[in-house]
């Protein structure tokens, strides 16, 4: 905890002066001050508290704060246990720029903008647990400085006369890429990181402890050397369509040898640099039977990345409004003879059957993607697999099947199997729905360390 040097009240970083603010009386201070820094601060490191999670694991760091509260991971009311580490020291930071009110405004638009969404979402109370964290990532940085030799052919016709050139093309190869960053913490998904990408430089700062004030921190855990092969290969990437490119040698029908290309792929980096910077989002859980939903807004930009729970009730009273007049301006114009009526259900329920395989093969790819799923086992996943609405669409293909094949002279059968087939096909709906809701929420998270345990 830092400490006001007029009053002793609690400095913590505040977002729209960008500087260190007294809660009692008011002062501001620059974050880089030096005499007002939090305790704890010996060169690289400094001390910060970790919280673990009793319900699910995850650790999250904070030099200022009590131990209960929401985890934002799983969603539980918790008291956190506590144990006092020295932090390393990361070279970067972008502080916050959005306010928790900016940021609860551009969550809400995008709540909105989702028709059939769950009311709970925008409760005031429940947007009042967004908590500010600063995520962990390394940033690489290469230099390129390399000689480069590439052959190429120019071909031409002129008169009855074929010509072929050759050239020896040749240069120096320099570049500089900057901060490339790639998520250091294992806990946080890599598809939301992705989804609230990027972050800009144009914030980027020295790193001060006192920024954390006021924040949580995630424990960057992921290894460095991690994601090096993978920036160098975006480098590299980066510089071939550059040389490849239209800028680059390929112009005036000059073709490059294939041999001479495929020598690129030994690009290197004459120096690299790996730091540690921290990113701001702010973060949300919502957790209802079992699930939970994650609402992530970029701190920065505000970019907002958010899995929205449909209301199931809500659904269906919107569903019945539309299918009644449907149904009834179908009935005033079209005649639909009863020998007849199978196949429209058989042709409906098939549709469900492929819908449906459709939406459990999504489900289990993302299952499996998932950070906090690897310590599940099988069983769990497949229980979510199941109920998935097939079932009740196969027995409704069977009936429509059944009664064409039966052909009875009476319409009153035709009329019995296709009721059967709407009832079996509402039900095989119902339940698409309620897996719809297993696509836009989680699994809750459990990030227990399983390494002792054979
Ligand atoms: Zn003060
Ligand atoms: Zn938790």
């Amino acid at each position: 905890m830092a400490r006001c040097p007029n009053c002793a009240g609690e400095l913590l970083f505040d977002i729209k002066t960008q500087s260190l603010k007294c809660q009692q009386c008011d002062s501001v201070f620059n974050p880089y001050d030096k005499d007002k820094t939090v305790e704890g601060v010996v060169q690289e490191y400094y001390d910060t508290q970790v919280f673990t999670c009793p319900q699910c694991g995850a650790e999250i760091e904070s030099t200022d704060f009590s131990g209960t509260g929401f985890c934002a991971y799983c969603g539980s009311s918790v008291v956190f246990t506590s144990r006092m580490k020295q932090a390393e020291m990361p070279q970067k930071i972008i502080p916050f720029q959005l306010t928790k009110e900016d940021c609860k405004k551009r969550y809400q638009d995008k709540v909105r903008s989702a028709i059939y969404h769950d009311k709970e979402l925008e409760n005031p109370e429940y947007l009042e647990r967004f908590v500010g964290y600063y995520l962990p990532y390394w940033l690489y940085s290469f230099e390129v400085d390399e000689p480069l030799a590439l052959e190429g052919l120019k071909e031409y016709r002129s008169g009855s006369y074929q010509y072929q050139e050759r050239y020896a093309l040749s240069g120096q190869l320099q570049g500089k890429f900057n901060n490339i960053p790639y998520d250091a913490s294992t806990r946080f998904d890599d598809t939301i990181a992705g989804c609230i990408a990027p972050f800009t430089e144009k914030n980027l700062k020295e790193f001060s402890p006192n920024f954390l004030l006021g924040f949580y921190s995630d424990v960057a855990d992921a290894d460095a050397k991690q994601y090096e092969p993978k920036a160098l290969h975006m480098v590299e990437q980066q510089l071939w369509s550059s040389i490849l490119g239209r800028q680059g040698f390929q112009e005036s029908d000059m073709q490059l040898n294939n041999e001479s290309i495929r020598s690129l792929t030994k690009i290197g980096a004459k120096s690299v640099t790996v730091e540690r910077g921290m990113f701001p989002v702010w973060f949300l859980s919502y957790k209802k039977d079992n699930r939970i939903a994650y609402a992530v807004v970029n701190g920065e930009t505000g970019k907002v990345y958010c899995d929205i729970p449909i209301s199931e009730s809500r659904f269906h009273n919107a569903s019945m409004m539309i299918a009644i007049p449907i149904f009834l301006i179908l009935n005033l114009f079209f005649q639909i003879k009863a020998e007849n009526l199978p196949w429209y259900t058989m042709a409906l329920s098939t549709l469900l059957i492929v819908l449906a395989q459709g939406q459990i093969s999504k489900i289990k790819k993302r299952e499996d993607s998932l950070t906090g799923n690897k310590n599940k086992s099988k069983e769990e996943k497949a229980k979510l697999l199941r109920h998935n609405g097939t079932g009740y669409a196969l027995i409704s293909v069977f009936f429509s099947l059944g009664i064409m094949l039966w052909h009875p002279v009476q319409d009153e059968y035709y009329y019995l199997a296709s009721a059967v087939s709407g009832i079996m096909s509402i039900l095989s709906l119902r339940l698409m729905i309620k897996k719809f809701n297993i696509l836009s929420t989680r699994s809750i998270p459990e990030f227990f360390d399983k390494k002792g345990v054979k």
